[in-house]
This record gives structure tokens, sequence and C-alpha cells, in this order.
């Protein structure tokens, strides 16, 4: 039968298959404002999210800084955020006392700014200021407050997110032109919207913006995928990156990061999506930090495409279910030390034109069937390509490479190499019958590197040939048909 006879020639090695999450290049309790491309991040995020967040502060406007005084400090639209960590928490986030800042900054004395009140309503005396605060101002006022474990919202954490008021309420022209009733509080700028409906009559001026300057508008990541615009389920990609004034470029593929590299006409990563991954949209994500320090994101939808791969229905011999069941420890630690290979980031590409073919035979199984194993639905596939020819064939380097790791007779895999081609990008040979390269040691394209056999779990003699790219199989094929990252 010729699926007998194929099957004679093939690996049957078990192996898990598990998609790999790439570190998260963010770090925790850290949040990137895309707007205007800073991040906040430890207490002040917690205090500006626990008390109101964007209405109340609005957004980051430049990185957490340190002033003269010492203290750390973030500027947003409408306040500052400032680091006492002399004082338990919730008191060792404090607000810039921007109002008076501002008037300070405009050389205006708040002790001779009129006291008039535009605005009618019930009022609240401050003693310590000798103004008043009347009608909508004061309802706002009292609505608002830090979170310092008051029932309701307290005087006193309205104060600490207001202020007192330094001046009575007068008409000022605002930035679009328009004159709008304002009062000038320690903390901010009450501006009164009568037209707005409820609950934006009462605004807060943007302070912060006002002192330190706009934000300004933030270039993205422009992201394309090479050769084809979209990506076959077991394939390679390139994810090219345009950004000027970036200093770093980071990203991910679906759930796997991607490590990218500056060259003449942009950056540039290897990527690959997995065979198992479902066909439809992947995104890829993009950050690039630029000179000045912001972080441009973006996330560009690719499409991945069914590699139409056949179900391949194997039944397993009783000498290998045997032998899986009689050696699962060396299994596990085989198959664990043979994945701590594949994240290793060499920086320098090795490789240079498309690949050679690294043994001559016959091509006994394709990369990706999905294989079911005595009956059982395919939970795993073929992750490398299978070269059937006489015990002792020669077998050698496709490419430039380190090798990484070696083994003489592995349970599953029997004798085995792996090379380093740079770049996250790893070759393996499994089911060798000689091994003839040593751990650290250099091989040119075309250097033997061992002799083809049937070791570990394999029926027949036969090379299996993997290509990763990072944690995940690609089909070798098309490493051989052209240069990956060719200038
Ligand atoms: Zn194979």
């Amino acid at each position: 039968m010729a699926l007998g006879q194929r099957k004679l020639r093939s690996c049957v090695v078990l192996l898990i298959v598990t998609l790999f999450v790439g570190p998260l290049y963010a770090e925790t309790n850290s949040r990137l404002f895309p707007e205007t491309g800073w991040r906040v991040a430890g207490r002040i995020l917690d205090f500006w999210q626990a008390n109101g967040g964007l209405p109340v502060f609005g957004l980051p406007l430049a990185p957490a800084m340190v002033g003269d005084d010492g203290l750390t400090y973030q500027q947003f639209e409408r306040n500052r955020l400032e680091l006492h960590p002399e004082n338990a928490a919730p008191y060792d986030v404090q607000l810039g006392r921007l109002g008076d800042a501002m008037l300070e900054q405009q050389e205006r004395d708040w002790q001779y700014e009129p006291d008039e009140q535009l605005l009618s309503g019930l009022c609240e005396e401050f003693a310590n200021t000798g103004r008043q605060i009347c009608g909508p101002f004061l309802d706002y006022w009292r609505s608002y407050g830090l979170e310092l474990g008051d029932e309701g919202i307290s005087y006193r954490e309205s104060l600490a997110l207001f202020g007192m008021p330094l001046t009575g309420t007068q008409t000022e022209t605002d930035a679009a032109g328009n004159a709008v009733v304002v009062q000038w509080m320690e903390r901010a700028r009450f501006e009164y919207h009568p037209d707005n409906p409820v609950p934006y009559k009462v605004l807060l001026g943007r302070l912060g913006a006002e002192l330190s300057g706009e934000p300004q508008g933030l270039p993205l990541p422009a992201v394309r995928i090479l050769p084809d615009t979209a990506i076959v389920q077991g394939h390679t990609t390139i994810v090219e990156v345009a950004i000027a004034d970036a200093t770093e470029v980071r990203g991910r593929l679906g759930d796997v990061a991607l490590t990218f590299m500056q060259t003449a006409t942009g950056w540039r990563a290897l990527g690959a999506v997995h065979a198992l991954q479902p066909p439809g949209a992947v995104g890829i994500v993009v950050e690039a930090t630029l000179v000045d320090g912001r972080v441009t994101a973006t996330t560009t939808p690719v499409q991945v495409l069914d590699g139409n791969y056949p179900l391949e229905q194997i039944n397993l011999p009783p000498a290998v279910t045997e032998s899986i069941a009689n050696n699962q420890e060396a299994l596990a630690e085989e198959n664990a030390t043979v994945r701590a290979v594949w994240p290793n980031f060499t920086p320098e590409k090795y490789w240079q034109g498309p690949w050679v073919m690294p043994s001559e035979g016959r091509i006994t199984s394709l990369y990706g069937p999905r294989r079911s194993y005595n009956g059982v639905p395919a939970t795993s596939f073929h992750e490398g390509l299978d070269i059937a020819n006489a015990v002792g064939t020669p077998i050698v380097a496709p490419a430039r490479g380190r090798v990484v790791l070696t083994a003489d007779n592995y349970v599953a895999r029997g004798g085995t190499v792996i090379l380093d081609h740079g770049l996250r990008v790893h070759t393996g040979y499994w089911h060798m019958e000689e091994v003839l390269v040593e751990n650290g040691q250099f091989v040119e394209a075309g250097e033997m590197i061992g002799r083809m056999g049937s070791r570990g779990m394999s029926t027949g003699s036969h090379l299996h040939w993997e290509v990763r790219i990072g944690p995940t199989s690609v089909d070798p094929t098309e490493w051989l048909e052209r240069e990956w990252l060719s200038e």
C-alpha cells in the first residue's frame, strides 16, 4: 500500500504543539496613550485612574521627569501629578498648583484679581483666600474630589483636587477666541459654558497644555509584509516598518514577538504564522520609540490563508507506542531541551542566498499535514520535510550556521543537530545515524554535518529537516527558493 510505504520512511515523533506567547514588551502597570505617545506608569497611573482619569487630568503631555526640586512629576493636559514617596498612599501623589502657576506666568497677582460673582446660586466662602465659589461652579467643585477614603465626596477631597478659589469670576477669552466666564482655583481654572448640555456646562481649563505646549501630532508606523500581502499557514514572511526618527521598533505577529533590525530602507523582522493558526485576520502590532521619547503604536491586520494541508491518519507501530510509554521522562526532557533553543537570538544574519537541500533522496513527507495518531483527532502536524535515502547518506548544512545542539541518540529524534543561522532562524536534523559536528562549531553551506539513519522514533532511514523562526516551524521549501532578508 502506498500509505504504508510512506509511513515506512517517515517521522512518527509526537511533538506537542504549543503557541509561543512572546514576552510582553510593555512593563506591567503601565499604559501607553497613543494619542500623545507617552506612557504613564506606577503610582501616577494608579492615581490617574482612581481619581477620574481623562476628564479630570487629560492625556499625558510628557514623560515622568525629575524637577529641580528633586520631585518626580508628569505633566497632563489639565494638571501635573507629583510623586511624594515619603507619604503613604493616597497622599504619595499630589497635584501641582497649576492655577497658581498659570496666573504667575501671566504676571497676575491673585490677591489683586477682581472679586465679582457673575454666577448666581448658593455660595461658599473660603476664609483663607477670602474668595467665594457660587452656583454651577460650586456644584462642580463639590461633585469631584480625590479619593481619600471618605464617604461620598468630602470637602477635603474636593479641596485636594481643585484647591481654594484664588479669584472671583470674570470673563476671559479662551484659546478659541470665545468669551468665557472663568474662575481660578489653586489647581484648576473653571470655565462656564451655559450652552453645553449637562454635565458639560462647567469644563476645566487645559492648564497643563497651556503651560507646556499642545501635544504634537504623532507619526504612525507604516507596516507592510513581504513578499506577499497575505501569509499562508506555516509560511515565512517579512514585516517591514517605515517610521522616521525611530530609535527602536518592537512588535509581534499574533502572539509571537518580532525582532526588528534597522536596514537602509527601514526596519525589518522575519515573521512566521503557525501552521495551526486559524485562517482569517491576525494583527501585527508595532510600537516605535521616537528620538524624543514618544512611543507610537499601530495594529495592522493581515490575512492568514489556509495552507490546505491534508490530514494524515497514522497508525503507530506497537514498538513506537511502547517506546513512548516507557520513555515519558526522557521524552519530556528532550522536548524541553530542544524547545529552549528556538527563542535564542543571534543579532547577525549568517546565511546568504537561497539555501541548498541538506540531503539527496526522495521526499516522503512534506511540511504541514495534520496528523491523527491511532484514530485520535489531530492536535499536531508534521513540522518538517522528510527526505528518505539509504543509511549513511551525507547530510549537509543548507546555509552557514553555528552548531548549537547535538545529541547522539535522543529517544524521539535519534541523532540530532540544531544549527543557528542568526536572527532567531534555526534548523533541526533528526534521526541521524551519525553526528559529525560539535557544539559551537561553524559550518558553511554544503558542509557535512552527519549521516542519515533511522534512529529514534522513526520507521525507516530518512532525514527529518525542520526550519524554525523563533518557536514557529515553517515550510523549509520556501528557504530553498529565495534568499530571505536579502538587501
Ligand atoms: Zn519528519
